[in-house]
């Protein structure tokens, strides 16, 4: 089914929305001398980052100051407005956040008038709004990510018509455009590329609680990149759960037919210095999009390409369509045409019907790939996915055992990768002074790995820096400027 857009007068309605909570705003700072304040929390992955931008965006326009903190004790310092974009993606994620709403209760006894607010993926299941409706009578708002562009519509109903929203996503999504963007970075910004994802890997709750793939133009992002530039952006990351199959789902995209085309017109018509992107299912990971990665300078040398298992079998049962010789055929392909590439991988240890033959086979192939880092998780049962009905999950004390050597065996991987790295001089894009150590600066190559460094003058934020490593660490490399 074709992406279909929000319609500009859905839009407009939302901006009608967005000045009447301007007006009240202000009007309650002419009366009381302080601006409502308003904090977004944030669980979960860069897409829920990035969402959570643009909450902020549009809670900006409606006149709020937003906090980077809440107190749930203090009546001064608990915001007028607290909103938390949740993930539902692992169990503990949900249970974080229904820990969080339980200690609100005691501040909405302080402060009645705050209003408390649930969106993203964990208010697209239908059992988790009943949950917040029945137990967590202090939310006054619930929305999932399909419908997040009509937040002002949904907090004009609260504030005005003093009704509790509980909103279920009736659509399979659209995608909205001009919804503004508080960006948290003026270095390195999300560009989100597409929504949704179609491919309902057997232990994966995103396709339900985001939608099928949507797609936005071309002209639309290169549009949103160009002002990125202009602002200083050094550093942009396209965003989509599946990247590899943008633009699918778009019957007309001024000729830009796949997320190749997209990363050669924004080399061609930008000048941003630097391109990442994620994620990447390797079933769509075309050679199209490796010579395009080996032939724009823009676009980092460095793919996260989740494998999850290294066996065949479990592979299949996972429904990720390529088997571990057809993953590991890939990675050549890919190296031989950008043989400094950097590789990391999502890894989950435990997958129901997990032998050891096949936990064995992961670390073999984490042996042969020899990733720079990866993100292993431990299997996790999500209700209304195929996975979780089965019987044969492992049992507790075996997935751990499993989890710690392979995390033993990628860490290893990792320093020695790291090691091989001292005493060359790579290229970093500064991000200003470390936060454990504000005498060194820090900032990332274009592999992806952190750098802190000594030598400058302290004015090197946003400046491509050439710094010799002196040392390696596990997660990071040491060095020193040369300037
Ligand atoms: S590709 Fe698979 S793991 Fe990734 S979001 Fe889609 S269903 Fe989930």
């Amino acid at each position: 089914m074709p992406t279909i857009q929000v319609s500009t007068e859905e839009m407009t309605k939302q901006l009608h929305f967005t000045r009447e909570i301007r007006n009240w705003n202000e009007a309650y700072t002419a009366t009381t001398g302080r601006v409502r304040t308003a904090c977004v929390r944030t669980f979960g992955c860069q897409m829920n980052e990035h969402d959570s931008e643009k909450l902020s965006g549009m809670l900006t326009q409606m006149g709020f100051l937003m906090v980077p903190e809440y107190s749930v004790n203090e009546e001064p310092k608990i915001a007028d407005l607290i909103l938390f974009n949740t993930c539902c993606v692992r169990e503990n994620a949900e249970e974080k956040v229904y820990g969080h709403l339980g200690a609100l209760k005691g501040a909405k006894r302080i402060k009645p008038t705050m209003i408390t607010g649930v969106c993203g993926c964990m208010t697209e299941q239908p059992h988790a709004v009943e949950e917040i409706r029945r137990v967590y009578k202090n939310v006054d708002l619930v929305f999932g990510t399909r419908a997040a562009h009509k937040l002002p519509e949904y907090l004009h109903q609260v504030i005005f018509d003093n009704k509790r929203v509980l909103e279920v996503s009736k659509t399979e999504g659209e995608v909205a455009e001009g919804v503004p963007v508080e960006r948290a970075d003026d270095l390195k910004a999300w560009v989100t590329i597409m929504y949704g994802c179609n491919n309902f890997c057997s232990y994966c709750i995103v396709p339900y609680v985001r939608g099928r793939e949507r797609s936005r133009k071309a002209t639309d992002i290169l549009a949103e990149v160009r002002g990125l530039v202009e602002n200083g952006i050094q550093e942009i990351t396209l965003l989509g759960q599946n990247v590899n199959s943008y633009g699918k789902d778009l019957e007309d995209n001024d000729g830009i037919t796949d997320f190749a085309d997209l990363l050669d017109l924004l080399c061609r018509e930008t000048e941003i210095p630097r391109i990442r992107f994620m994620t990447s299912h390797p079933k769509d990971l075309s050679d199209r999009l490796i010579a395009a990665i080996a032939r724009n300078k823009s676009v980092c040398n460095q793919l996260h390409l989740p494998v999850q298992s290294g066996s065949s079998r479990v592979l299949k049962e996972m429904n990720r369509k390529y088997t571990r010789e057809e993953y590991l055929d890939l990675v050549a392909r890919i190296r031989k045409a950008v043989p400094e590439i950097t590789l990391s991988t999502d890894i989950i240890v435990g997958f129901p019907g997990e032998t050891e033959a096949d936990f064995e086979q992961t670390l073999s192939l984490v042996e042969q790939v020899r990733y720079d880092s990866a993100y292993t998780f431990i299997y996790s049962k999500r209700v209304g996915t195929p996975a979780a009905t089965r019987e044969d999950q492992v049992p507790e004390d075996v997935v751990k055992a499993r989890f710690d050597r392979l995390l033993a065996l990628q860490n290893s991987i990792g320093r020695e990768i790291n090691d091989g790295l001292v005493g060359r001089t790579l290229e970093v894009l500064c991000e200003g002074p470390s936060r454990t150590n504000e005498d060194r600066m820090t900032g990332r190559t274009e592999g992806n790995k952190i750098v802190n460094f000594i030598g400058g003058d302290g004015n090197l934020r946003g400046k491509m820096v050439r710094v010799h490593i002196d040392h390696a660490q596990t997660w990071s490399l040491e060095g020193t400027a040369e300037l």
